[in-house]
């Protein structure tokens, strides 16, 4: 394969829905070769790579459980045998779980929480360097890491677990920003608000996003494609002098 000609690689945490399922669509109509991780929604993924392949893009799904380091090791050699060298990792996988205090929390929640969120994070990031890192015969290449506003407010009554998850995430992309500047490698973070995605549901209220939009200065929720093109752009040479940078993507809030 002639590498100069060849397409980008871009691995997707999480793309079978919400924001990944958008960062996969805009990334394929940019040009990336597309290997979308997701968890269980296979029908959903595949979707996604139709509506791809029929805008003339290529989008490949993987099943692979982010919080299963089996499974993170098998996505990225899935990507480098069939699709090329990555260059681009977007660690959106997230889960958070029914709205409550802190108080009456359970350990296997908490586990599991930052099973997914952390532990996941850190793997696909790991997988990523050993195959992006000029002093291992990589070629660079971008990170970004999907954080939270809820790693600044806290989400008090909410979720607290969640929150201090990206909390964990705002902190590896600061340092990992450091640690592998010179490999070539560009490490940053979203930190969207209110997005209109399904995960609302998943805390237990599905009209969260109708509940707290007219909160948020710009008054309205933002979409998965606005938070997309501010992740393209971050993996973009546009953005090549920025690494280390959380991007809040909250209309204000
Ligand atoms: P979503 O609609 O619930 O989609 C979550 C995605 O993550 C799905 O594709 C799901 O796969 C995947 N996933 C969950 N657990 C996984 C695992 N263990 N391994 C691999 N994939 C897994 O969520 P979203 O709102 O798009 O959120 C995406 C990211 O944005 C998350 O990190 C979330 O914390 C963050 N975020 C969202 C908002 C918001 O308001 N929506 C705000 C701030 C930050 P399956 O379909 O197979 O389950």
């Amino acid at each position: 394969m002639n590498e100069s000609t060849s397409p980008p690689v871009m691995v997707v945490t999480g793309g079978s829905r919400g924001i990944g399922a958008s960062v996969c669509l805009l990334a394929a109509q940019q040009g990336y070769r597309v290997v979308l991780g997701y968890r269980e929604s296979r029908k959903e993924a595949e979707e996604v790579a139709a509506r791809a392949s029929a805008d003339g893009g290529t989008v490949l799904p993987v099943r692979a459980d982010v919080s299963v380091e089996a499974d993170v090791v098998r996505l990225f050699e899935t990507a480098s045998e069939e699709a090329g060298p990555v260059t681009a990792l977007v660690n959106n996988a997230g889960i958070l779980e029914g709205q409550m205090d802190l108080v009456d929390m359970t350990p296997d929640r908490i586990d599991r929480v930052f099973a997914v969120n952390v532990r996941g994070s850190f793997l696909c990031a790991r997988e990523a360097i050993r195959r992006m890192a000029r002093s291992r015969g990589g070629n660079g290449g971008a990170i970004v890491n999907v954080s939270s506003a809820a790693s600044r407010i806290g989400a008090p009554h909410e979720y607290i677990d969640y929150a201090a998850s990206k909390g964990a995430i705002d902190t590896m992309t600061l340092g990992l920003s450091k640690e592998v500047a010179a490999e070539g490698i560009r490490v940053n973070a979203v930190r969207p608000g209110i997005i209109d995605t399904g995960i609302h549901a998943s805390g237990g209220e599905p009209g969260r996003v109708k509940r707290v939009a007219p909160m948020v200065p710009m008054q309205r929720a933002g979409s998965p494609e606005e938070v997309a093109h501010t992740i393209l752009w971050l993996l973009s040479d546009e953005a090549s002098y920025l690494t280390g940078t959380l991007v809040d993507v909250s209309g204000g809030r």
